[in-house]
């Protein structure tokens, strides 16, 4: 396979090799034409497959640069991999128009409410925060068509389960919600009978 067979935008092409990916790694390959068609996906991926560039190629082929609003919300567990993961994003979409923005517990919310009233396609972060920014009317969630939760067993901890529980409460009802997690552990077999639609399951 090559990623010329999933007819992506040029500019996020030409993001892609600069970054210096030649071909699609194994969950890429199975990831990205699936997400392409708006399925909900359950993916067994550990750290170092390429599993965030197999959630991030969909979510900015997606994204409407045009569009003034939040298409896309990554959850991730920690700020690190909040960084890491927002910098994997603005490096593939180097040639694109699109924003991204990461938020974490932890900093100044003044900082993000200002931060949100500039233009953002993709939003990058913890639940918590974003549920509080989605609560305060700051976050407008109503045109995120995908949520990736990178990191699931993690994400699935008592700590932040309820938080995003709520937060799926925020988005349209055509969502498309993409899990990736290390170990497949009952916390995300249960979260997946419950929330995601006829997905299909990667198990690499
Ligand atoms: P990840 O599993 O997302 O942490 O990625 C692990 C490493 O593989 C990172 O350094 C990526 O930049 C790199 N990588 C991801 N996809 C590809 C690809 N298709 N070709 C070459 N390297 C890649």
């Amino acid at each position: 396979n090559e990623f010329e067979d999933y007819f992506l935008k040029r500019e996020l092409l030409m993001g892609i090799y600069e970054k210096g990916f030649e071909k699609p790694s194994p969950i890429q390959e199975e990831s990205i034409p699936i997400a392409l068609t708006g399925s909900d996906i359950l993916a067994r991926a550990k750290n170092g497959t390429g599993k965030t560039a197999a959630f991030c190629i969909p979510a900015l082929e997606k994204i409407d640069q045009d569009k003034n609003a939040i298409q896309v919300v990554i959850l991730v567990p920690t700020r690190e991999l909040a960084l890491q993961t927002s910098q994997v994003c603005k490096e593939l979409a180097k040639h694109l128009k699109i924003q991204v923005m990461s938020t974490t517990g932890g900093t100044s919310l003044k900082d993000d409410i200002m931060r949100l009233y500039q233009p953002v396609h993709l939003l990058v972060g913890t639940p918590g925060r974003i549920l509080d920014l989605a609560r305060k009317g700051v976050c407008i969630l109503k045109d995120c068509c995908m949520l990736v939760m990178d990191e699931a067993d993690k994400l699935l901890s008592p700590e932040f389960q309820p938080s995003i529980e709520q937060l799926i409460r925020f988005l349209p009802a055509n969502r498309q919600i993409l899990m990736f997690s290390a170990t497949f552990p009952v916390t995300v077999k249960d979260f997946k009978d419950r929330y995601l639609r006829r997905p299909f399951v990667i198990n690499l």
